[in-house]
């Protein structure tokens, strides 16, 4: 990231942090009017509550070229991820995002059927996943421009995926760790193509603040709006400054990466942004799960508990009121996914 980038993003701060607060004013004010998109169908902003932004019911590691619905069996997947999404509605859990891509395992039906059993609202996503190498990039990817990514993408939103009837709720990309690839540009180039077009958010699977950067100006160059945007996997950068940085364009800083070992790193990362006035652009999911369908019976399942469990608890004890806790987990995601 050059100076000049970083000067004229620290220019622009006062002016967004004032457009920021304007668009947290608005979205109370009419919050029963902005909709998501769940995979039974929108879902008006009063009925999300409780939302894990960033979790997976099945990921299929063999890669784009195998992959496909013959891999498994929905009533066997069913049977075992239902009893982990009816644990943490028990807890208070509404609506999930399930934010395994096409290539990866993505399967509107069996999401539409735990969906309807569990009584959770889940969304799904489109768009394509680039890091590991490309690895879960569809072939013919390659050769299409970024408007023609974009065009496959949208046509999901408009006409549903596959002929399942199931909308995407947000895009989902992934990028490599490192300075973007040419192939990876192109990615968030089409995730901000069908971001203008379906008013989706897009989730992009990045880690380290510099390809988190890269995007933004991505965006910044098309006049797409920094809170269009989730850094996801915000912690593995090492640098908190970083956190403001991002924030303070109003991009959304996302935390994941939560297990019962580790929940202390995610309140340090939390309080850290309430210290610098950024809960308002601040999420955080387990990225916990899923069935695997190459490993025996799915393989072992990390529940989506110790959000509710463990987490919470710890940031109240850290000084977190009950309406700091609700920002980052009903406010920010509505405002994150809610359908601009
Ligand atoms: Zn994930």
């Amino acid at each position: 990231m050059s100076k000049m980038t970083n000067r004229r993003r620290f220019m622009k701060q006062s002016a967004l942090a004032t457009v920021a607060l304007a668009a947290t004013t608005r979205a109370w004010g009419l919050e029963k009017e902005r909709q998501l998109m769940s995979v039974t169908g929108p879902v008006t902003a009063d009925q999300v509550g409780s939302m894990l932004i960033h979790e997976h019911l099945l990921v299929d590691f063999i890669g784009a070229d195998k992959t496909g619905y013959h891999r498994w069996d929905r009533a066997k997947v069913v049977e075992k991820v239902l009893p982990y999404l009816n644990e943490v509605k028990a807890l208070g859990c509404q609506t999930l995002a399930d934010c395994t891509p096409a290539f990866l395992g993505r399967d509107p039906w069996l999401l539409k059927e735990l969906s309807e059993k569990s009584g959770i609202n889940i969304l799904t996503n489109t768009g394509f996943y680039g890091a590991v190498n490309n690895k879960f990039i569809p072939s013919f990817a390659f050769e299409e421009t970024a408007k023609q990514l974009a065009n496959r993408w949208t046509k999901e939103y408009k006409k549903g995926i596959e002929g399942s009837g199931v909308k995407p709720g947000f895009i989902k990309i992934s990028v490599g760790s490192g300075p973007l690839s040419d192939f990876h540009r192109r990615l968030i180039t089409a995730a901000g193509i069908t971001h203008q077009k379906t008013g989706l958010v897009i989730a992009s699977h990045t880690g380290p603040a510099l390809p988190a950067m890269e995007q933004l100006d991505v965006l910044e160059g098309m006049g797409v709006d920094a809170n269009a945007f989730i850094w996801v996997h915000a912690q593995n950068e090492k640098d908190f400054n970083q956190f403001r940085i991002a924030g303070k364009t109003g991009a959304w800083v996302s935390f994941e990466g939560i297990r019962a070992g580790n929940v202390a790193d995610t309140v340090a990362r939390v309080m850290y942004m309430k210290e610098q006035g950024l809960l308002h652009r601040t999420l955080v999911s387990h990225d916990a799960g899923w069935y695997d369908p190459d490993k025996e019976e799915g393989g072992e399942f990390a529940p989506f508990t110790t959000i509710y469990t463990q987490l919470i608890p710890m940031l109240k004890n850290e000084g977190l009121t009950d309406k700091e806790v609700k920002v980052i987990f009903e406010t920010n995601p509505v405002e994150a996914f809610a359908i601009r």
